[in-house]
């Protein structure tokens, strides 16, 4: 099968405020159409490394000091965020960070705010159609349960109609249930509209249950990386991230 490599992480280093090193000497690459999970412990980087990817690094004070990170054979560290999500990349933020003020809709809306085709209707049902329940809630999005949240932020990251999305902990606070319904959604999305995607997630088992490839960091580095079933039968893996099992 053809490979198209669409993402590219060179050894970059990150720093916050200036000192603090948080990413040091990191690579990883992402094929066109992959799911690729981005595993490890509490603090080992993996936030970080999404946001320098995604440009936002810039409003935590954070910076990609060293390395290089290419996206379609183009360099895009250094970029602002809004011109990053033009190329085609959409970071799913830790904690979803919808618009709690706003509906649904709005938050759906402002998801294609580089858009300028008219086919921003056509798309809104299009996420209705992974998550009828989203066209039900007309009210503040704020109101909207943990899992309705989850979901409302990967509709609003499907409305820039990306190449690539970073999906942060998408499991957090979900109840099993929702975990393996959003999950079965992730895929169904990279399966029916070729969206690729990175996958950082505390829930080794379930990321690896649909990625193709994985990466697991410690301490700002990939450790250990390999097929997700190699993954899935490492024993430090298993005894470290799928608890002993
Ligand atoms: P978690 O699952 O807890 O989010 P993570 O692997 O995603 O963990 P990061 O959030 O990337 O890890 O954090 C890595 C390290 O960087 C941590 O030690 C954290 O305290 C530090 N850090 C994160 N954000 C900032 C910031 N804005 N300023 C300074 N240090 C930060």
């Amino acid at each position: 099968a053809a490979t198209e490599m669409l993402l590219e992480v060179n050894n970059i280093e990150v720093v916050y405020n200036d000192v603090i090193l948080v990413v040091r000497g990191l690579s990883l690459a992402v094929l066109k159409g992959e799911i690729i999970a981005l595993l490890g412990a509490n603090g080992a980087g993996k936030s970080t490394t999404l946001k320098a990817i995604s440009g936002l690094l810039k409003t935590e004070e954070g910076e990609v000091t060293r390395g290089e990170i290419r996206f379609a054979g183009e360099r895009i560290n250094g970029i602002d965020p809004h011109l990053i999500v033009r190329r085609g990349i959409f970071q799913v933020m830790e904690g979803r960070r919808i618009i709690a003020d706003m509906t649904c809709l709005e938050n759906l809306r402002l998801g294609a705010f580089t858009r300028s085709d008219n086919q921003v209707k056509s798309d809104i049902d299009m996420v209705y159609g992974y998550f009828p329940r989203l066209k039900e809630r007309t009210g503040l999005a704020g109101y909207l349960s943990g899992g309705e949240q989850q979901m409302l932020a990967i509709g609003r990251a499907l409305m820039a109609r990306p190449k690539l999305i970073l999906m942060d902990e998408p499991s957090m606070g979900l109840s099993p249930l929702l975990v393996k319904e959003v999950f079965g959604i992730i895929q169904r999305i990279n399966r029916e509209l070729g969206v690729t995607i990175l996958l950082v997630e505390q829930n080794a088992r379930m990321a690896l249950s649909v990625a193709s490839y994985g990466y697991v960091m410690e301490q700002g580095k990939v450790v250990l990386d390999g097929t997700a079933a190699a993954l899935a039968d490492n024993e430090d893996v298993k005894e470290f991230y799928l608890g002993g099992h």
